[in-house]
């Protein structure tokens, strides 16, 4: 954290709404209404491990219930507070209307670190608090709908859905309680990497525009780009997976919490990945450069940053240091109200953590629907459609018999034709559209008012613009 004096994580995103509402010609009581946390409950309750009852502080915070259910992660983490949730609740009801995702902004976190329980143990401590939130409906498919976040995953979730399920036995859509499920609990294909899908779509949007590559001073596509990504977790390891294997970019700087790997010619994601399964951390990793002051790094040459950690990592203390012209926020609020200002005069580009991290919700939304139709996306489309390509092939075909030598189909391209898109096409379809429409809305705002001088603020605008409609529809 900076020594410098900086508002919390909460004032921060505050002052960021701020910024963009001013711009904005909203009724000063909508406007209030609008930025304010609807309401943060607290819980403290007791679970009896090791012979003694220990007591845990948990939060689930709701920002805005304009649509409703609200939606958002649950967070296991020490640094768990009540600004933080609050902070995180708001910047959901941002994201979900950035992307049009049905939803109000929630979040949750537990105060505690996962590492030093045993899985029971775990199981035991989620399903009290799954409990205590879902007896006040904070957990609801209908009302409120968690989802995983830092230290928590499918396992969690999976937990979660049972207890409510238990709690709710003639729910027939309870497995909408809760997203980014186990397959066999509920859950879709794709969901796992989802946010790092996302970022990976983000990236492959902005590099569509070559006017917003050019604010960046960047040309070219990802091919070639030199990567940092903080945090090799879910989403900062998917990301620079899909990134390196598929669009050729290559990562340098992987920072974790135990120090930093560097290399310029590009760290093998995977092995680094494995490495850290087996020891924790990246320490000893043999193939690149281990630097203890992990932090450093953020401050290394680069064309792309990614943090996919904490929030406030690039701060007062810092950031005329980062020398990345392009920073995506993988991780939420990252970079501090302050810190924003001075990237924004050294001419930095920042794809807001609201739009870059907001795969995750999107996929989250496309199981909800899932669970509320009790089918698989697909079923009923696929073989139909194969049906329908099978036709053309063969009339394809036929036409070509008759035309004689040299026309004919490539292999290659009659056995893609012909398969039918299953759940994961689907759900990778619908997220990289979502992606590049939010980041066209985002865009176009930004080229188009000369007043707004960056895509955190043009993001604001659209979604807070989004939110005030759905109020005065309301008869706010
Ligand atoms: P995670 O727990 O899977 O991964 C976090 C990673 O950061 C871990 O590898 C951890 O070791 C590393 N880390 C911890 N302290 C660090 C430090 N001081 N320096 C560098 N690395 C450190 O969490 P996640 O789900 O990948 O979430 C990361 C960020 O992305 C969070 O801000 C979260 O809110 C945001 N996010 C996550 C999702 C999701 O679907 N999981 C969706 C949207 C946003």
């Amino acid at each position: 954290m900076s020594p410098i004096a900086e508002p919390s994580f909460r004032e921060s995103v505050d002052l960021m709404f701020n910024r963009a509402a001013a711009l904005m010609d909203l009724p000063p009581g909508l406007e209030e209404k609008i930025r304010v946390c609807n309401a943060t409950y607290t819980v403290r309750f007791g679970v009896r491990l090791r012979g003694h009852i220990h007591t845990f502080v948990g939060y689930r915070s709701v920002h805005s219930e304009h649509m409703e259910p609200v939606k958002g992660g649950i967070r296991y983490s020490l640094a768990v507070n009540q600004d933080e949730v609050e902070a995180l609740a708001a910047l959901m009801t941002y994201k979900c209307a950035l992307v049009e995702a049905p939803f109000g902004g929630s979040k949750g976190g537990l105060c505690i670190d996962p590492r030093q329980y045993e899985e029971y143990e775990l199981e035991q401590i989620t399903r009290r608090f799954a409990y205590e939130l879902a007896k006040r409906d904070l957990i609801n498919p209908s009302q409120n709908v968690p989802a995983p976040d830092m230290g928590t995953g499918e396992r969690e979730m999976a937990w979660i859905a049972d207890q409510y399920a238990r709690m709710n036995t003639t729910d027939i859509n309870a497995r909408a309680c809760v997203t980014g499920k186990p397959l066999n609990a509920g859950g879709i294909q794709g969901r796992v990497e989802a946010t790092g899908r996302g970022i990976q779509y983000a990236l492959r949007e902005f590099f569509r525009h070559p006017k917003d590559m050019a604010k960046a001073k960047l040309s070219g596509s990802l091919d070639g780009k030199r990567v940092i990504v903080q945090g090799l977790g879910n989403v900062g390891y998917h990301a620079a997976k899909f990134l390196s294997h598929e669009d050729g970019a290559r990562i340098v700087g992987i920072i974790e919490w135990d120090g930093a790997l560097y290399d310029p010619e590009g760290i093998d994601v995977e092995a680094v990945h494995h490495w850290i399964v087996r020891h924790g951390g990246v320490t000893g990793y043999p193939d690149a450069t281990h630097t203890a002051e992990g932090g450093a790094v953020l401050e290394a040459e680069c064309d792309i940053l990614i943090p996919a950690a904490l929030e406030g990592v690039i701060n007062l203390a810092n950031a005329d240091r980062i020398k990345a012209p392009l920073i995506i926020e993988a991780a939420n609020g990252p970079v501090t109200a302050g810190a924003d200002e001075i990237l924004q005069k050294k001419g930095t580009v920042i794809i807001p953590d609201m739009y870059a991290n907001a795969g995750g919700v999107t996929v989250s939304y496309f199981e909800w629907v899932k669970n509320l139709s009790h089918i698989r996306f697909g079923r009923m489309q696929r073989r139909q459609e194969e049906a329908r390509h099978e036709l053309i092939i063969s009339e394809l075909e036929r036409l070509a018999r008759h035309m004689g030598d040299g026309w004919s189909m490539s292999p290659d391209f009659k056995a893609k034709y012909l398969k039918g898109a299953d759940e994961l096409e689907l759900v990778r379809s619908g997220l990289d559209d979502t992606m590049r429409f939010a980041y066209q809305s985002m865009s176009e705002v930004w080229h188009d008012r000369p007043d707004v001088e960056d895509l955190r603020t043009a993001a604001y605008i659209v979604a807070i613009d989004r939110v005030a409609k759905s109020y005065r529809a309301k008869g706010l």
